[in-house]
């Protein structure tokens, strides 16, 4: 993990690091697994940065994804977070956290994205339905007093009866 300016990265590949200093080793400790802990410690950060609850849900925006360089989102949460960018082959992955506008990116390169594609995650606060109990983004839970659109709905038609 590296601390430069106000960003904090983190960055890891699937290629393997354990060489030893005369680079005689030919057997891999295992170093993707360490590499990600600097990446639970900079998503970790960002969680706090940002209140970010389990609930909340966490969108990848994406652009320059695989060969054909496609645009897209992929939604996840902050306890998937740090698989949701992972591809089967090859890949090196570096997160950048932004300490001041408490941000946090990444960016990947692979076999089929050599120029690299880049992610902005976005937060969508979440909050349980006050009677259903079901996930809905926070303004509309606050707009709808607490409740989802579906019980708010059900909750002003028995009023007006
Ligand atoms: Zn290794
Ligand atoms: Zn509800």
């Amino acid at each position: 993990m590296e601390e430069l300016l106000n960003t904090i990265t983190a960055i890891v590949t699937t290629d393997c690091l354990c060489d030893d200093e005369d680079g005689t080793r030919d057997y891999c400790d295992g170093c993707y697994e360490w590499q990600k802990e600097d990446v639970f410690m900079v998503i970790g950060e960002w969680q706090k940065l940002n209140d970010i609850t389990e609930d909340d849900t966490i969108r990848i925006n994406g652009t320059k994804i695989g060969w054909q360089s496609r645009s897209g989102y992929k939604d996840t949460d902050i306890l998937e977070l740090h698989s949701a960018l992972a591809l089967d082959g090859d890949f090196t992955i570096t997160w950048t956290l932004d300490l001041e506008t408490k941000q946090l990116r990444a960016r990947r390169s692979s076999h089929d994205e050599p120029m690299g594609a880049n992610f902005e995650m976005e937060i969508i606060k979440m909050l349980p339905c006050d009677v259903c109990g079901e996930k809905i983004q926070a303004d509309i839970h606050a707009e709808e007093l607490g409740m989802c659109v579906d019980c708010s709905n059900r909750y002003y038609d028995h009023e007006g009866e």
